[in-house]
């Protein structure tokens, strides 16, 4: 494939924070962006060149946007994937429709991970109350039901303790079917994002730590504070994954490291996630430079660090009542997402502080080092 010329225009399908930050990298590398979103003025099309706002399903619009740009990326999941079929037959689409398929529905990902030997929490199926009796009993409780699609931060899964709650939660989540997961006791969670290029080249940002608060990533550390061995076998795993996906673009991989050692996928992104923001303050080429290269067809450079990394984010009024005290604490890295309404949940902004590389402090440290002037 032949690498897009600088003033070629890259589409972005979602308007997120996620769409503005890879539109930012597009920019520094000469790119145009056009949003494809539903709404108006959000944080990508704040910064972009051009927006189309229409639904996802909206085959017309989506044909226009086609014709104005010279390859398609994706910034979330939860688009139809028909809609990626429809503008496959037009322009490249990058990653594919067949990756987005498998991230969006935990069935498919947990089948096609285990069927490359990828280990993942022991699961089965939910389609109804007999399947979750066989399953319920088959694992040990406790364990967690989840809808198969369109839950994130923790949205539309249950723990469940008992057999009664287990029925409860079956109830409850909503869309059927579900997946019952085994509960993993977790030492720590965390996770790998790798680059891959059309033609196969690769490169991987080390393992992180990610921490959540409420569900919703509070914290990443960068380099994950974990044993050489384990941080190596983390990336051999995503690196497969995203071999075995033929992946052209970027994904995220999230694991469980349990309280053994050993790794358990849990999900996969297949576009810059939360858990890579650091990249963008701590590496040369950050995590949204290296999706816009995947896609652009543009050299992978390696995914080396020149620092080490904590990454707070801040979600809601709460955390954001802070933004003041934080732009004037030195050492603080403040990224705003341009959002004007701060609801509760919603994530907002993030700060970065880089430490030199090989000196991110233990929990004392970084405490200190999340404090700011209030
Ligand atoms: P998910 O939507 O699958 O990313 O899950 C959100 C969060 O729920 C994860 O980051 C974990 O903290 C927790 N979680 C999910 N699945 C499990 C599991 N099988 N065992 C223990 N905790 C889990």
């Amino acid at each position: 494939m032949k690498p897009l010329a600088p003033g070629a225009t890259i589409g972005i399908i979602g308007g997120g924070q996620l769409g503005r930050m890879s539109a930012m990298a597009a920019a520094r590398l000469g790119y145009l962006t056009h949003i494809f979103t539903p709404e108006p003025g959000g944080p990508a099309s704040q910064v972009a060149a051009r927006t189309t706002v229409a639904p996802y399903t909206d085959d017309d619009a989506l044909c226009r946007f086609a014709d104005d740009v010279d390859v398609v990326t994706f910034e979330f999941e939860n688009l139809p994937a028909e809609s990626l079929d429809l503008l496959s037959n037009l322009k490249p689409v990058r990653p594919g429709a067949k990756i987005l398929r498998i991230s969006q529905d935990r069935l498919l990902e947990k089948q096609f991970l285990n069927d490359i030997g990828i280990p993942t929490a022991p699961w089965g199926p939910v389609h109804n109350e007999a399947e979750l009796v066989d399953e319920a009993q088959r694992h040990d409780l406790p364990c967690i039901l989840k809808t198969t699609r369109l839950g994130y931060d923790g949205k539309g899964q249950a723990l469940c303790r008992t057999e009664a709650e287990c029925c409860d939660a079956f109830d409850a989540l909503e869309p059927k079917p579900l997946i019952l997961e085994a509960f993993v006791d977790f030492h720590s969670e965390i996770s790998v994002i790798v680059a891959r290029g059309e033609n196969g080249d690769i490169s991987s940002f080390d393992p992180v730590e990610n921490r959540h608060k409420h569900h919703i990533l509070d914290l990443t550390l960068a380099p994950a504070p974990l044993p050489l061995e384990t941080l190596a076998e983390a990336t051999r795993m995503a690196r497969r994954i995203a071999e075995s996906l033929e992946l052209a673009g970027l994904l995220a991989v999230e694991m469980f490291v349990t309280s053994t050692g050993s790794l358990l996928v849990n999900e996969i992104a297949p576009r810059p996630h939360n858990s890579g923001h650091w990249t963008l303050d701590a590496c040369p080429a950050s995590q949204f430079e290296m999706h816009i290269r995947a896609v652009a067809g543009l050299p992978l450079p390696p995914a080396t660090r020149h620092s080490d990394a904590v990454m707070k984010n801040l979600v809601g009024p709460e955390d954001m009542a802070g933004w003041p005290a934080i732009l004037a604490t030195p050492g603080l890295i403040a990224h705003h997402y341009g959002k004007t309404e701060a609801r509760p949940g919603r994530k907002m902004a993030h700060f970065t502080r880089l430490f030199p590389r090989g000196s991110l402090p233990g929990e004392f440290g970084i405490e200190a080092a999340l404090k700011f002037k209030s």
